[in-house]
């Protein structure tokens, strides 16, 4: 989709509203407290009222949900990082987006990478498997991940096309799993972001690789260190598998329509 497309589109808030109201529509509504479809919508207040008496506003049940931004900003956001090669820093996307605080923009970001790895998560990616440099340090946070690496590659059997999926480290995914538990011990709120992360099963694995495949996957993985270590400079172990996702995300979907795809995922 271009830029005029797009303002056409989304431009202002109430196409941002119709858009996703006509959408989860189609795709029916369920309500959270009696899961039964929900259809009485009330245009004034913007909610859906089900028969229980629950509400069900434009953004519950999406992954925008419990997100104090407009519609209009999201739809920005994700326009924003479908249409950008390789990434954005948190700080070039708050300044084009023109909210000051950072960490309402990294939360922001952090959903969306979420939304990009949903996709990923359902394919059934085998094939390959790619050791590369183990953990030299082993420190909690990491400043430069390097060291660290991507552990596996594997590439998709069912399209012809060459399709990634770059999973962090398993060891890294094994210590995210213990952080993420301290941290709702102590109710961090920032869970609200890792509570959307599935698990990641490596099926069939294969070690041995063809040198031609070598050659592109390491490739793959130079390219992939650059983005991390050259746009957000390094990049803490509890958050490397949703940067993987971005990467994949934008490799997998090179030739399509990005921003398509993510609205599907972020909504339903
Ligand atoms: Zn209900």
């Amino acid at each position: 989709m271009d830029l005029t497309t797009f303002i056409q589109q989304f431009g202002t808030e109430r196409k941002c509203e119709k858009f996703v109201q006509s959408q989860r529509e189609k795709h029916g509504v369920i309500c959270t407290c009696c899961s039964k479809k929900v259809s009485n919508w009330r245009s004034v207040q913007k909610y859906w009222r089900c028969s229980c008496g629950n509400k069900i506003s434009l953004k519950a049940g999406t992954l925008m949900e419990s997100s104090k931004l407009s519609l209009a900003v999201w739809f920005k956001a994700m326009f924003l990082m479908t249409h950008v090669k390789k990434s954005y820093s948190i700080l070039e996307l708050s300044r084009i987006l023109g909210i000051n605080r950072y960490r309402t923009v990294w939360y922001l970001s952090m959903k969306l990478r979420v939304g990009m790895g949903q996709d990923l998560l359902g394919k059934e990616y085998f094939q390959f498997l790619y050791l590369i440099s183990k953990a030299k340090a082993q420190t909690s946070q990491l400043k430069a991940i390097q060291n660290y690496s991507i552990s596996a590659i594997l590439k998709s059997k069912i399209y012809k096309r060459d399709e990634i999926n770059l999973i962090a480290p398993v060891d890294v995914l094994k210590k995210v799993e213990v952080e993420e538990f301290n941290l709702k011990r102590k109710g961090y709120r920032c869970l609200k972001v890792f509570g959307v992360q599935r698990k990641i099963e490596l099926k069939e694995v294969h070690y041995a690789v063809k040198p031609d495949v070598q050659l592109w996957l390491s490739t793959l993985v130079a390219n992939s260190n650059r983005m991390l270590n050259g746009i957000h400079h390094g990049v803490s172990f509890l958050h490397l598998q949703k940067y993987m996702f971005e990467y994949s995300f934008n490799y997998n979907l090179r030739s399509q329509d990005k921003f398509e795809k993510l609205k599907n995922c972020v909504l339903f």
